[in-house]
């Protein structure tokens, strides 16, 4: 019997100005199950808010980077630092598209050659490619965004199914195919409804996708300046109302156990303090 898997939102933040301003956090999401430990789009904030949730980054067995913006790469070396015990043993798998690690006409290399000689695996996620790691199989899924070599992932297990990570992306015919048949849906949904901006996510292109795909969850983060002024909770009411599937705003630190039931935790009160304390909020 396998346990459940983990999935913590380090950060929820989105786009150039939610991240130099950190409305929200940036430091993208971590995964645990029981034989895995991978850290999924370590932006600006990885490294510290992984210490501070309490979830060693010298755990990490992957580091995953879906495409060669700042918000999603800029703690990956560090990361990959932690991963392989300060760089004196070879260790973990990194995964990251084409641009992160050659360079592309518009950006990147983004994770050093240094960096990435101390990994003792490296796969250069193109879509539709298929690989496991620790008894989770994962597939590469397109997306269509301004870094062409940008990808999304999807994360499956025999006992639970799966969940998935679109990346940014723009709507485009077929995508919610990709995402068909798995359980949780994660989102980027950088910009609100009515908000369209070439290359990214509204709240209108995810209910399509929500449409097609039919997930029996869906969370929405990758949080946009403009989305958080709209309010995101207003946003994912709309998902929800529009599809009949259950659909919540991410928020920094919200906990989601994937197993046999999808149990969403947020983290409450003032952690300044010490005065935090968990809610189950899955009945939201
Ligand atoms: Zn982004
Ligand atoms: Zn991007």
């Amino acid at each position: 019997m396998t346990s459940e898997i983990e999935i913590v939102m380090l950060g929820t933040g989105g786009g150039r100005f939610a991240t130099i301003t950190q409305k929200r956090r940036t430091a993208g999401i971590r995964i645990v199950s029981e034989g895995l430990n991978l850290h999924l789009d370590p932006g600006p904030g990885a490294l510290v808010y992984s210490i501070s949730e309490g979830l060693s980054p010298e755990k990490l067995d992957a580091v995953f980077v879906s495409h060669c913006h700042p918000d999603h790469y800029t703690d990956a070396e560090v990361l990959i630092e932690a991963m392989t015990r300060g760089m004196t043993q070879k260790r973990g798998t990194l995964v990251a598209d084409k641009s992160v690690l050659r360079g592309s006409s518009v950006c990147g290399p983004s994770i050093s050659k240094y960096h990435q000689r101390m990994v003792e695996h490296t796969i250069e996620a193109v879509p539709n490619m298929k690989f496991e790691l620790s008894n989770v199989n994962i597939s590469v899924t397109e997306a269509r965004h301004t870094d062409p070599d940008a990808v999304g992932f999807k994360f499956e297990t025999a006992e639970f199914g799966g969940f998935a990570y679109t990346s940014d992306t723009e709507y485009f015919e077929g995508i919610g195919r990709l995402y068909d048949g798995v359980r949780l849906l994660i989102l980027c949904v950088m910009r609100p409804s009515g908000k369209p901006w070439k290359g990214h996510m509204t709240t209108d292109d995810a209910m399509r996708i929500v449409e097609e795909s039919r997930p029996e969850r869906v969370i929405l983060t990758h949080l946009g300046m403009q989305m958080l002024f709209k309010g995101p909770e207003k946003e994912a009411k709309l998902v929800e109302e529009r599809t009949g599937v259950p659909t919540i705003a991410a928020v920094d630190g919200m906990r989601i156990s994937f197993g046999e039931e999808i149990h969403v935790q947020t983290k409450l009160g003032n952690a300044q303090q010490g005065l935090s304390r968990f809610v189950d909020s899955s009945e939201i």
